[in-house]
């Protein structure tokens, strides 16, 4: 076998790993390998057109943009060839002997964590070209380059460890795919059953397909079509074939504009979001094509980048076939053909959320964080995100989420701030001392949870002329409760006297000691002075960030607390003690507030403070 101009490689580790499983699993629809070859050749023939209108010399010019497919059950084979771009010798062994595609990865990423028995996912991923693998026992690949001065190749393989590139004569231009199907794939081999595979699986491809010489797909550019004449099951069928997905979309949006541009957009949001499954940053997939031909199947600079979850396809006449991201104009253009969209999705969202509340819940627990994203990111579509946002919240049972609207709607009277509190979860809030002062004087919360609600919170600065602030900042003013707090703790005198004590006993780690007017239940609370809150300034310290700002803190007591009360007698009775109580109640407070650093010494002081007390 070794003429001299044959070329053994072997495949790539990962490449190995993956046909292992691809050439043994049971995964019983192998038939997607004909949806998946087919998709490549309509690639490589969108990429063709393109390059027609750019480049001058281009080889075999002259052929028409299809697929052909042939079978022969005599000799049991399927051919798919394209008249696209083709590969140039180099191109055959990167594409076809490398790990590229991202549903491979992902699928050999699925593999990892959850075992073989994963092999039956193929289909939701999409192995790309090595799904012909699960049919063929042998593959061989004819390919040449539409640059002029490359010649022809053949990359032969049985999937086994390695594969061989030959150069050949006569080749026109794009792939050829001959399949050699195995003794239980024979079926791929007549005219019947492809035909009805390519019914199933690719009758959205923009290029004809002929089996057998015999035309077999209408090419039909949904989105340019009249809504009403669209069935809803058409509608998901497109959504599978164009996002390449398996699950029924959440929401779809089809649309048309003729101002200020005109565009014919159809828009889906997929039923999971795979970046909460742990999948990784998703790329964004809507598609952009001027009067049904692809522009640009993932145009990063369409949609804002938080859009990425949306699928679908946006057409627009009014932008040159020969776009170009370099030049300044086309790009704004681009740009403005995505805030149109964008803020069209934005009102359609609005509406849902009125309209169907639980649905819209639904879809916002799987893609709120986008959203918010859109606003901690994105100051453009501010005001129309912040009415997308919902919140838990204290007048709110667990669970229940609202929106900022209905929170203003039930604010106060004399109330002029949105206030909120971040925290791991609810049960720490309500058990945390910030919200006591908010709850005695009927005071509405909401409850943040997740990282991006500070940045959220900070881009948003105010909504409906309303400024956010969080409920341990030290500098929030709140009224006097009417009811004045049951007696028996420390008058002014005292509890002046004992604030002063603290701060001597406490010294530079604390800016200030006061009694606090928010405290019900809880002894004390430290606050951080500035805007900037505790739990902002961890999170930057965990990311090895300075926060920027002297970390003063307020250190606010309770003088109706038995535990003020006792360590002002105990200052005078038992110094030592009281010194110890004193330092540990900061720290505590400090802890609740996610402001300790080093807590080596709280430990330390806590045993002595135990030790005392067992002697007793
Ligand atoms: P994907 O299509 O997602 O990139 P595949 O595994 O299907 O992944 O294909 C891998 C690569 O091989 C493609 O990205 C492309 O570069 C190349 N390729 C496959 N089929 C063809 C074809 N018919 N014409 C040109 N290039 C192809
Ligand atoms: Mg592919």
């Amino acid at each position: 076998m070794s003429t001299p101009n044959v070329e053994k490689h072997e495949f790539q580790a990962e490449i190995k790993q993956l046909l292992e499983i691809v050439i043994h699993s049971l995964y019983t629809e192998k038939e997607i390998f004909v949806r998946e070859l087919i998709s490549n050749g309509s690639d490589a023939l969108e990429k063709m057109r393109h390059l027609m209108i750019t480049e001058k010399n281009v080889f075999d010019s002259d052929l028409e943009l299809e697929v052909k497919i042939t079978t022969d059950d005599t000799a049991n084979t399927i051919t798919i060839q394209d008249f696209g771009i083709g590969m140039t010798k180099d191109e055959l062994v990167k594409s076809l002997g490398t790990i590229a595609h991202s549903g491979s990865k992902q699928f050999l990423e699925a593999l990892k964590e959850g075992g073989e028995k994963n092999a039956n996912l193929i289909g939701q991923f999409g192995v790309g070209f090595y799904s012909a693998f699960m049919v063929a026992d042998e593959v061989k690949v004819y390919s040449r380059s539409w640059q002029e001065d490359q010649p022809g190749h053949v990359w032969t393989s049985s999937g086994a460890g390695s594969y061989e590139v030959e150069e050949v004569e006569g080749q026109r231009r794009g792939t050829k795919i001959v399949l050699k199907l195995k003794e239980d794939s024979k079926q791929y081999a007549t005219d019947s059953s492809i035909k009805e595979i390519i019914k199933r699986y690719s009758s959205f491809v923009q290029f004809p397909i002929k089996l057998n010489g015999e035309s077999v797909n209408t090419i039909d550019a949904l989105w340019l079509r009249n809504k009403s004449e669209i069935k809803d099951e058409e509608y998901t069928e497109f959504y599978k074939f164009q996002a390449n997905a398996w699950d029924e979309p959440r929401y779809r949006l089809h649309f048309s504009a003729d101002a200020p541009l005109a565009i014919n957009a159809l828009l889906f949001v997929p039923n999971e979001n795979p970046e909460r499954a742990g999948f990784g940053r998703i790329d964004p997939a809507v598609a952009l094509y001027c009067r049904k031909v692809l522009i640009d199947p993932k145009p990063d600079e369409l949609l804002p980048e938080w859009m990425r979850f949306a699928k679908g396809v946006v057409d627009s006449e009014d932008l040159p076939l020969n776009i170009s991201r370099e030049t300044m104009q086309d790009r704004s253009l681009i740009q403005k053909l995505g805030r149109v969209i964008t803020k069209r999705f934005l009102k359609f969202l609005a509406e849902e959320a009125k309209k169907r509340q639980d649905q819209y819940q639904e879809f916002y627990d799987r893609f709120g964080f986008f959203l918010k994203e859109g606003v901690a990111t994105d100051f453009t579509y501010k005001d129309e995100l912040s009415k997308l946002l919902y919140f838990e919240s204290s007048a709110q049972e667990k669970g229940k989420k609202t929106t900022l609207a209905d929170y203003v709607s039930r604010m106060k009277e004399e109330q002029k701030e949105i206030y909120y509190i971040l925290g791991q979860n609810r049960e720490s809030i309500e058990s945390g001392p910030y919200l006591e002062g908010f709850k005695a004087r009927g005071l509405e919360v909401l409850f943040l949870y997740e990282p991006v609600d500070e940045y959220v919170m900070s881009n948003l600065r105010e909504y409906d002329e309303k400024t956010f602030v969080s409920a341990d900042q030290g500098d929030i003013k709140l009224d006097d409760v009417a009811e004045s707090p049951e007696s028996g703790g420390l008058d002014e005198t005292e509890s002046e006297a004992l604030c002063k004590w603290l701060k001597e006993t406490i010294g530079d780690r604390v800016k200030e000691v006061k009694v606090s007017d928010r405290l019900v239940d809880s002894p004390a609370m430290a606050l951080s002075p500035d805007a900037m809150s505790s739990q902002m300034r961890r999170m930057m310290q965990q990311m090895g960030q300075d926060s920027g700002m002297p970390n003063e803190v307020l250190f606010e007591i309770n003088p109706r607390h038995a535990l003020m009360v006792n360590l002002n007698a105990q200052r005078e009775s038992n110094a030592d003690l009281a010194k110890l109580i004193a330092l540990q109640a900061f720290d505590n407070s400090m802890v609740a507030a996610g402001l300790l650093e080093d807590p080596k010494d709280m430990v330390s002081r806590m045993y002595e403070i135990l030790s005392q007390a067992s002697e007793k």
